[in-house]
């Protein structure tokens, strides 16, 4: 077997995948070929796979570095649910169970070993891997989360500093550094500091577009919590992170959140590390839906099925922002992104960043601070501008946030544009754009009085619009052109030629403004986004999202009976496909994404007897094929035609034929008469099952049919026998009929 087909069948067979996601094959094949590789991919991308497959391929043990606890523990769970040979080895474990398990690892029991980096420097462990590379051999060594390495990251960690030893003690072993983080500086820290020899180096685009980026009001005159209420029971008890600025609001939103009769729970530092933990792994394991955070939460959350993260306040910076919001629908399914934003917030942020005493640092906070308002306030796509940030551009318009789905128009604001820029004139061009405002708007500010622009003719000559109004069109003209901004961090608007032909009234000023209406229609959210299976392409049946509930909490209790969380056991696209096409045989149910070998052994029985017990009481059909090719064209034709429902009976009968019995082995097995069977599959076909029957009717014999149906009709069978005689029987016609309606 080629090293491509090997890889296919691991993807498969170990994992449950059918193919793989971007990018994953090509860095694989790099790894298996002993290059050290950078990988850069957003979260939920697949960065995991891209060494859990080569450890599997390859004859030694693979040493994982990863930061966290959590997230060991829930790689090596989702591992041995897929009968991989994982373990893990921290201070969570008893002496003798750790050495154990370390034993395993020398012997060649285990594949991948999860690790700390303060544990991987240890003499003892370094002196196990010897043993391990004298034994079975070390195969590679990747570094998870590996911005970890920078000061520049979000998630600094001294330890990973020492990682680049591990490298000068194997020089001949891969090393493999993975993150999601993005900007340049930290990606040079990486390569550097870990020692990464010639490495190849994958960047992923750190587009997700499953996810949908809004920005909502929050003002103190609108009831903001009211908002969110209604918003998380939209979600309904799905899984959703909150995230607010303060301990204290943490506190105090998951209590009001509580009295109105959602389940969450609090997370942040002011707890003991028992409770954080308590609640965390009640949030994994689907116990309460939605859990309140601060920021510092940390980076120990895998679960794959976050349909949103909400940031109540206002995030601190982009970067946070792109990887507080990513940890929502890393199962590529569409989840949403919520800020709810509060200009107001800014000057509070504004002013904190005013009291630090470090004037770099308050330059670098003053540069984040306008990054992530301008994102809050942009009415551009939002996707467009969070990429920017990243240096990646996005050519169209997302077509998937709030800015790209609300309807905008032009309006004329070419008075109102000279009234600002003349203000920022007569003030010398010296002060910030809220200070020119308070100026326009007759504010008495202390600001004002000292700069005694109280005094100015324009003073108080725009009170006709809010200081958010003013602001808008403010930000509008930069947008254009026709105001600059200075780039120190202080924000200064400067004018320039073309502000200038403006005042001189030689240029007009057109501002896109929203259209007041009903938020978006819930329905385009629902549109599919971002990965596309052949799944999605086939149309719900009835039942399917009840079925769906009824998957879930069956995998629930598996889950809890193995004290594992329940994405371990199935994530939800698993879960979905089932609902959906409602596996019975083994081949079907070896069909389902998430399903590989291991997984169809293990739970086989417990979820198609689940699923034929809920569509026998309620007469739903089972075990739908998925179409052959991922064309879009089949759901259009497949709505046309409205299906007929099908009884248990008939389809049982159909799971028996398309394993390739004839129609008397059938019969036999079930104890009924032939006809029986046959009706069954007229019945299948009549309903529009696109079902062979070349077993059953012969093609020339098929093709007589067809001819006289098309000259006598289909109404009647008896005109149709008559011409075809007694060498022809009904069951024949009746069955020919039905598949020529199926192909019509
Ligand atoms: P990352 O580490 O990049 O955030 P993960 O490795 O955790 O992402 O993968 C995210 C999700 O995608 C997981 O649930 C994983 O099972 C799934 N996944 C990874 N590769 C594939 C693939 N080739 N096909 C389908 N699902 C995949
Ligand atoms: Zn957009």
């Amino acid at each position: 077997m080629g090293q491509r087909e090997q890889m296919q069948k691991a993807l498969k067979e170990q994992f449950g995948h059918e193919s793989f996601r971007p990018g994953q094959q090509e860095i694989i094949e790099h790894v298996l070929s002993g290059r050290d590789t950078f990988v850069l991919m957003p979260t939920g991308g697949g960065k995991s796979l891209t060494y859990q497959l080569p450890a599997l391929l390859l004859p030694g043990l693979t040493i994982v570095i990863s930061p966290l606890i959590a997230l060991m523990h829930d790689q090596v769970d989702r591992l041995r649910a897929n009968g991989i040979a994982a373990t893990f080895v921290n201070s969570s474990l008893t002496a003798e169970e750790r050495a154990r398990r370390e034993r395993d690892a020398a012997n060649g029991k285990v594949k991948l070993l999860y690790v700390a980096p303060e544990r991987l420097v240890t003499g003892n462990f370094l002196f196990l891997l010897d043993e391990v590379e004298n034994n079975v051999g070390l195969s590679l060594i990747a570094v998870d989360e590996a911005h970890c390495v920078s000061e520049w990251g979000h998630d600094f960690r001294p330890e990973y500093r020492q990682l680049g030893l591990v490298r000068s003690r194997y020089p001949q072993v891969p090393m493999m550094a993975l993150t999601a983080t993005a900007t340049e500086r930290v990606r040079e820290d990486i390569l550097t500091q870990l020692r990464l020899r010639d490495p190849h180096v994958h960047i992923a685009s750190f587009n997700r577009p499953n996810l949908r980026y809004e920005v909502r009001e929050k003002s103190s005159g609108k009831n903001t919590t009211k908002e969110l209420i209604n918003l998380l029971r939209e979600l309904d008890g799905q899984s959703v992170i909150i995230y607010c600025f303060s301990r204290k609001s943490v506190e105090n939103l998951s209590l009001v959140l509580q009295q109105n009769g959602i389940s969450a729970q609090p997370y942040h530092a002011g707890m003991t590390s028992e409770q954080r933990t308590e609640n965390q792994e009640k949030f994994i394991r689907d116990d309460v839906s939605v859990l309140v955070a601060t920021i510092a939460f940390g980076m120990g959350i895998g679960k794959p099925d976050v349909r949103a993260v909400i940031h109540y306040d206002m995030p601190r910076n982009l970067e946070g922002y792109y990887q507080e919001s990513g940890r929502a629908g890393r199962d590529g399914l569409p989840a949403k992104c919520i800020v709810f934003y509060n200009p107001g917030d800014r000057v509070k942020l504004g002013f904190l960043i005013d009291q630090k005493v470090d004037e770099q640092e308050q330059m670098i906070a003053r540069q984040q601070l306008q990054q992530i308002a301008a994102y809050c306030e942009t009415t551009e796509c939002r996707r467009k501008v969070l990429l920017a940030y990243f240096g990646e551009q996005l050519q169209e318009t997302c077509d998937n946030c709030d800015n790209c789905h609300r309807e905008m128009v032009l309006e004329d604001r070419t008075k109102e544009a000279i009234k600002l820029l003349f203000t920022i004139g007569k003030t010398q061009q010296r002060f910030g754009l809220r200070h020119v405002i308070d100026v326009l708007r007759g504010a008495n500010t202390q600001k004002i009085r000292d700069s005694q622009h109280d005094l100015l003719p324009i003073y108080g000559y725009g009170k006709e619009l809010s200081v958010d109004e003013w602001m808008r069109i403010g930000r509008a003209l930069i947008h254009q052109g026709l105001l600059d901004m200075t780039n120190d961090g202080y924000s200064v608007p400067r004018l320039n030629a073309l502000s200038i032909e403006v005042i001189r009234k030689q240029r007009t000023v057109e501002i896109p403004t929203p259209v007041k209406v009903a938020p978006a229609k819930p329905e385009k959210e629902q549109k599919a986004v971002g990965r596309i299976s052949p799944i999605d392409l086939i149309p719900d049946e009835p039942g399917t999202g009840e079925l769906f509930d009824h998957l879930r909490k069956l995998r629930k209790r598996i889950a809890d009976a193995q004290g594992v969380a329940p994405y371990v056991i199935f994530p939800d696209t698993s879960l979905r496909a089932m609902a959906k096409l409602r596996p019975q045989t083994q081949e079907q149910f070896a069909r389902i994404p998430g399903v590989g070998s291991s997984k169809l052994s293990l739970y086989f029985m417990p979820f198609t007897e689940e699923i034929a017990l809920f569509c026998e009481q309620r007469g739903l059909k089972m075990g739908i094929e998925l179409p052959q090719a991922p064309k879009p064209e089949p759901t259009e034709k497949r709505e046309v035609a409205p299906r007929a429902s099908i009884t248990p009976s008939s389809q049982i009968t159909r799971a028996f034929y398309v394993q390739g019995l004839t129609i008397e082995e059938i019969a036999e097995k079930r104890g009924m008469a032939r006809s029986t069977v046959l009706s069954h599959i007229t019945e299948l076909l009549e309903a529009g099952e696109r079902l062979n029957i070349e077993r059953i009717v012969p093609a020339e014999r098929f093709q007589k049919i067809e001819d006289v149906i098309r000259e006598v009709g289909d109404e009647r069978l008896k005109p149709i026998k008559e011409v075809l005689g007694d060498e022809y029987s009904y069951d024949e016609i009746r069955l020919v009929r039905a598949a020529l309606k199926v192909s019509i």
